[in-house]
C-alpha cells in the first residue's frame, strides 16, 4: 500500500473513502486530501483496521545494491548431527578463534573464512524454527543444509526438511554426516535421497553433496565451499544505505538489560538510536551487539545483532521495521497488537485449534 492514494486505497479495499478518512484521522494522521500518497506506516495502520492483510514491500529500485553473506538453516532428522555440526563450524569461525573461541549464543553466528568470504548460519536446528519463520512471512535462509547421518540414511525428519526447503525454494546442500563410522555408507544415501528426487550434483544434478564428519571435522572445509558456491550462484545482494528491515531470530528476557532480540539483517543499515517496531512491539534501539557481544553502531545485511532497547519480547519471524517517531512506533505497535487480539478472537470463535510443532 505505501505511496497509495486514499483515492487508491478506496478502489482496493472496497471501503469508502470518508470511512478511510476517519481512519486515518483516528490513527493520528492527517487525511488532507485523498490525492495525497500513504506513508508505510499509515498505509499499513488503515489496512489493518479495514481487516485487509498488509505485508511491507520494501523497494530496492534505483538503491545501490552489494553482495552481502548466504544464511543458512541446518535441517534434518534427529541425532543425525545438526547441533554436531553447527558447533564444529561455529569454532571455525575467524572470529571466534580471534575472541579465544567465545562466542555469545545468539541464535546465528557468522562463519568468517581466511579468505573473507563468510557465511551466516542459524543456530537453531529443525524444521520448527524455520516452518515458524516461514508461517510469519520471514524469508531468512537463503541456503538450507540438509544433514543425513550416513549410517542411518534418509528418515522421515530428512523428507519433511526437504520438503520444507523445496516448497520455500530454498536450494539445498547435502551434508552427508558421520562418515567416520565403519558402518558409513555415503552411497547409499545418494541414491536413496536421488530416488527421493532430490537432483543430485554427481548425477547431473544442481545440488551439491559433502561428505563430513562433525566428530573428525574432516570435510567441514568442503562443505563451506559448496555453501560458497551455492552463494555465489544465487548472485545474493542487498540495499546497504537507506533504512533496515530485518528478521528477528531469537528472544529473550535478560534480567537487566530487558528484552534482548537477535536479529538478521535483510537490507539497509540498523542503527542505534532508531525507533522500530518488530512483530507487535516498539522501542529505540539503545545498543547493538555482534555475535561476540561487542558494542558496534549498526548493522549490516546479513549481519546477527543483538538488539536492546525494546519494551517487549518479540518472536521468532518477526519483522524489524524502523519507523520515524515515537510516537509512530507506538501508534504501529498497538495497531499490530489489536489486530493479533482480533485474529486470536477470530480464530477461538470458529473453534480451530492449532498445534504447535516443536517437535525438535
Ligand atoms: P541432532 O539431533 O541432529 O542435533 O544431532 P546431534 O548433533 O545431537 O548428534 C547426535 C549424536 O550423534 C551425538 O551423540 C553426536 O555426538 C553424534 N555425532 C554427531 N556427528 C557425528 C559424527 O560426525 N560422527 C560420529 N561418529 N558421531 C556424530
Ligand atoms: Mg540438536
Amino acid at each position: 500500500f505505501e505511496g497509495m492514494t486514499v483515492v487508491e486505497l478506496a478502489k482496493k479495499t472496497g471501503v469508502s473513502i470518508r470511512y478511510l478518512q476517519e481512519i486515518i484521522i483516528n490513527v493520528g494522521e492527517k487525511a488532507d486530501s485523498e490525492f495525497v500518497p500513504l506513508s508505510i506506516d499509515t498505509a499499513e495502520l488503515v489496512a489493518m483496521e479495514v481487516g485487509v492483510n498488509v505485508k511491507r514491500l520494501h523497494s530496492d529500485e534505483g538503491a545501490v545494491l552489494q553482495p552481502r553473506p548466504a544464511v543458512v538453516t541446518v535441517m534434518g532428522h534427529v541425532d543425525h548431527g545438526k547441533t554436531s555440526l553447527l558447533d564444529v563450524l561455529r569454532k571455525t569461525s575467524v572470529a571466534a578463534k580471534e575472541a579465544g573461541g567465545i562466542t555469545q549464543h545468539l541464535g546465528a553466528f557468522v562463519v568468517e573464512m581466511t579468505s573473507g568470504a563468510s557465511i551466516t548460519f542459524l543456530d537453531t536446528p529443525g524444521h520448527a524454527a524455520f516452518s515458524a519463520m516461514r508461517a510469519r512471512g520471514a524469508a531468512v535462509t537463503d541456503i538450507v543444509v540438509l544433514v543425513v547421518a550416513a549410517d542411518d540414511g534418509v528418515m522421515p525428519q530428512t523428507l519433511e526438511a526437504m520438503s520444507h526447503a523445496q516448497s520455500a525454494k530454498v536450494p539445498i546442500v547435502v551434508a552427508i554426516n558421520k562418515c567416520d563410522k565403519p558402518s558409513a555408507d555415503p552411497e547409499r544415501i545418494r541414491i536413496q535421497l536421488g530416488s527421493e528426487g532430490l537432483h543430485l550434483e554427481d548425477l547431473g544434478g544442481d545440488v551439491q553433496v559433502v561428505e563430513v564428519s562433525a566428530k573428525t571435522k574432516h570435510g567441514l572445509d568442503k562443505l563451506e565451499e559448496a555453501l560458497l558456491l551455492q552463494a555465489e550462484l544465487m548472485d545474493l545482494k542487498a540495499r546497504i544505505d537507506g533504512p533496515s528491515q530485518a528478521y528477528v531470530v531469537e528472544a529473550r528476557l535478560d534480567r537487566g538489560r530487558g528484552p534482548l532480540a537477535t536479529a538478521i539483517v535483510k537490507s539497509g543499515t540498523l542503527l542505534c538510536g532508531q525507533y522500530i517496531v518488530v512483530g507487535s512491539e516498539w522501542g529505540r534501539i539503545r545498543s547493538i551487539r555482534d555475535m561476540l557481544g561487542r558494542e558496534t553502531t549498526s548493522g549490516r545485511p546479513a549481519m546477527p545483532v543483538e538488539i536492546e532497547g525494546l519494551k517487549g519480547l518479540p518472536m521468532a519471524g518477526d519483522d524489524v521495521v524502523v519507523v520515524a517517531s515515537e510516537e509512530r512506533a507506538r501508534m504501529l505497535s498497538s495497531g499490530r497488537k489489536k489486530k493479533l487480539e482480533k485474529d486470536r478472537l477470530l480464530k477461538a470463535s470458529e473453534g480451530r485449534i492449532e498445534i504447535d510443532d516443536t517437535s525438535d
